[in-house]
């Protein structure tokens, strides 16, 4: 069976990024998003298991222990993590994965796996980001000020991504975003490996061609 591809996208908090895989979960076929561990708490709204699987740091430690994780980093001063085989699975199943993980999980990725595609979401500005988290909600502001400063080391990792998408306007950004993974569906290996088989353009013993 054809593999799926790998996306890893990454971008300061409150750019859109969990806006933005949500929807391309929803919205195109062949996507599974991969529920990271993390020992912060859900926010309201939050399922286990959907969201986020919450554990605690003890939990987290015995999976590092296990080497359970592909990448795992603390950030915003919790710890998150990609689980190995969670991800090796529905890749082997022809599955796209996306992996919403932070630009030190970005790096781990892309020096275990090099296939796989790297996307930056930005704000449209600093004013614009500050807006969202706060409006948001789902931090105090002093949570807030910690990933607003974080942002500014975040931000300068974009030129290492594939890609980059400027979240603007939420249905251009995610025009944006489907057009990338049409582009990385268009490759040539797969769509040698998926949707057609090179014998079909050969002609057959009925073909007006040969007679
Ligand atoms: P992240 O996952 O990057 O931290 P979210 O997806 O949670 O960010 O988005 C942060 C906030 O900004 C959310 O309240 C979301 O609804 C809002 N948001 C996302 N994209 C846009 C956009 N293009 N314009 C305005 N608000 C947006
Ligand atoms: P949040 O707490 O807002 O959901 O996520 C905070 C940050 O952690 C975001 O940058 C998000 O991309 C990142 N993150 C979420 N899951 C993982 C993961 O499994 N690994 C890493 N390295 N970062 C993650």
């Amino acid at each position: 069976m054809e593999r799926g591809d790998l996306f890893v996208i990454s971008a300061p908090s409150g750019a859109g990024k969990s806006t933005l895989c949500s929807m391309l979960v929803e919205k195109v076929d062949g996507f599974v998003f991969s529920v990271s561990h993390t020992t912060r708490s859900p926010r309201p709204g939050e399922v286990d298991g959907k969201d986020y699987f919450f554990v605690s740091e003890q939990e987290f430690e015995k999976l590092v222990a296990e080497d359970a994780f592909i990448e795992w980093a603390r950030v915003h001063g919790n710890l998150y993590g990609t689980h190995r085989a969670q991800v090796m699975e529905q890749l082997s199943m022809g599955m796209d994965v996306i992996l919403d993980i932070d630009v030190q999980g970005a790096k781990q990725v892309k020096s275990k796996l090099p296939g796989a595609i790297t996307i930056f979401i930005l704000p449209p500005s600093w004013q614009a980001l500050e807006e969202r988290l706060l409006k948001r909600g789902s931090e105090d502001r002093k949570k807030i000020k910690t990933r607003l400063q974080n942002a500014l080391k975040e931000i300068e990792e974009v030129s290492n991504y594939h890609y980059c998408i400027v979240n603007d306007e939420l249905h251009v950004a995610f025009g944006e975003l489907k057009s990338i993974v049409s582009a990385e569906r268009s490759k040539t290996r797969r769509v040698l490996a998926g949707k057609i088989d090179l014998a079909r353009l050969r002609p057959g013993p009925d073909s007006w061609f040969l007679s």
